[in-house]
């Protein structure tokens, strides 16, 4: 079978990875990157650490907004369906590269098969709620990481084509958990990793004696008053913030010239170092979809900021709290007491063979329409 896989942004090269792997060991695929996310840290770094085939085509578009993005998208991911000729196009996720991916291949009629459909916020105001909205009623498989994003498919009258697979994310952890591990020798002292992964010296903190925050969404870094009273919260805790800082999140900070002392800011890192910082700290912050699963996958409680999540099942017993943007309730909720909280079953994103699922059920329904 053949199919064509539209992959433009960071947590997308992460799924991207495993689902490669196993399709073309007797399938073809031609991976088109569309150069959404362009910065070596957020793209290259990955390629290269999780193994991804080099793209067939990189589409280069870097940063724009939204409309000029996904125009310039549309146009060049047409034209190289007309030249390959896929029998289904493969999307993940919720970005701009998502959306434009699925624009082209439906004005084609080309089957879209979509990883991590159903999944919603209930807040159209984000542009990831937007773009997964109209892919997931465009796609003919869809492909849900949980029992909720089947059902919240189900309530808007989807339920041809909808498979339950678990969270090919869970695969990623599992698979990559162990690499890391063996990068980064679990015995090795913290401060001796980072300071040959990132060449920094002043990064002063212990094993379990920090937490690690990541902070993109647009609902957090486009209104400066929220992003300042993220930072100044951070900046009263009791431990350390060890914050990996997004392009995004970096260039509207170096505007805003806070000055601050409980930081460690540092560039975005590789998914391995990633799996390995978030398993030393002792709670994940954040505003990401990806972290917040793998903070529950890899027993670390979390503070999320942001008012719904996609990922309810992380909730349960308060293992990950929502959390206003308000400096007291940021600082009393990651400074909340969460040695006697329990966690839930982790079967709720599957049982780890979401990879598989997936890629049987494309080459199964490539079978049937031929
Ligand atoms: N990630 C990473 N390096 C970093 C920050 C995040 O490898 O410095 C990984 C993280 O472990 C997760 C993914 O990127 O697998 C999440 O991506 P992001 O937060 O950009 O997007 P979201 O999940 O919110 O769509």
């Amino acid at each position: 079978m053949k199919i064509l896989t539209v992959i433009g942004a960071r947590p997308q090269f992460i799924k991207a990875a495993s689902f490669s792997e196993l399709f073309r060991k007797n399938n073809t695929e031609i991976l088109v990157h569309t150069g959404q996310h362009y910065d070596f840290e957020m793209s290259e770094l990955l390629f290269s650490e999780l193994k991804l085939p080099k793209p067939d085509y990189n589409l280069n578009v870097g940063s724009r907004n939204h409309g000029e993005q996904i125009a310039k998208m549309l146009e060049e991911i047409e034209k190289i369906l007309y030249i390959e000729k896929p029998q289904g196009v493969l999307l993940y996720g919720d970005t701009n590269s998502t959306l434009a991916g699925a624009l082209a291949a439906s004005k084609l009629n080309i089957p879209i098969f979509h990883i991590e459909a159903g999944l919603r916020s209930y807040n159209k105001k984000m542009p990831e709620e937007q773009n997964r909205i109209i892919t997931d009623h465009l796609s003919s498989l869809l492909f849900c990481p949980t029992q909720t994003a089947v059902d919240n498919l189900k309530r808007e009258g989807l339920s041809e084509g909808v498979i339950y697979t678990g969270d090919i994310m869970y695969d990623a952890i599992l698979r990559n958990m162990k690499i890391s591990q063996e990068k980064y020798s679990f015995n090795k002292g913290i401060e001796e990793i980072i300071y040959n992964s990132l060449k920094r010296s002043d990064c002063l903190f212990k094993e379990d004696d920090y937490y690690l925050a990541t902070i993109h969404r647009a609902e957090n870094t486009d209104d400066r008053v929220k992003l300042k009273k993220i930072i100044e919260s951070f900046d009263k805790m009791n431990k350390i913030v060890v914050m990996p800082i997004h392009p995004r999140t970096r260039n509207i900070l170096d505007k805003m010239n806070i000055k601050t002392q409980n930081i460690i800011f540092v560039k975005p890192v590789g998914y391995l170092l990633m799996l390995y910082l978030i398993s030393k700290s002792c709670m994940v912050i954040t505003d990401s979809g990806g972290v917040q699963k793998e903070a529950f996958l890899l027993n670390k409680p979390c503070t999320t900021l942001r008012d719904e999540t996609e990922w309810v099942e992380t909730l349960k017993n308060n293992w990950n709290a929502l959390c206003s943007i308000k400096q007291k309730t940021i600082i009393d909720l990651v400074q909340r007491d969460t040695r006697h909280l329990k966690i839930s079953e982790k079967s709720v994103f599957g049982n780890g063979n979401t990879t598989e699922i997936i890629v049987n059920s494309i080459i199964k329904y490539g079978g049937n329409s031929k």
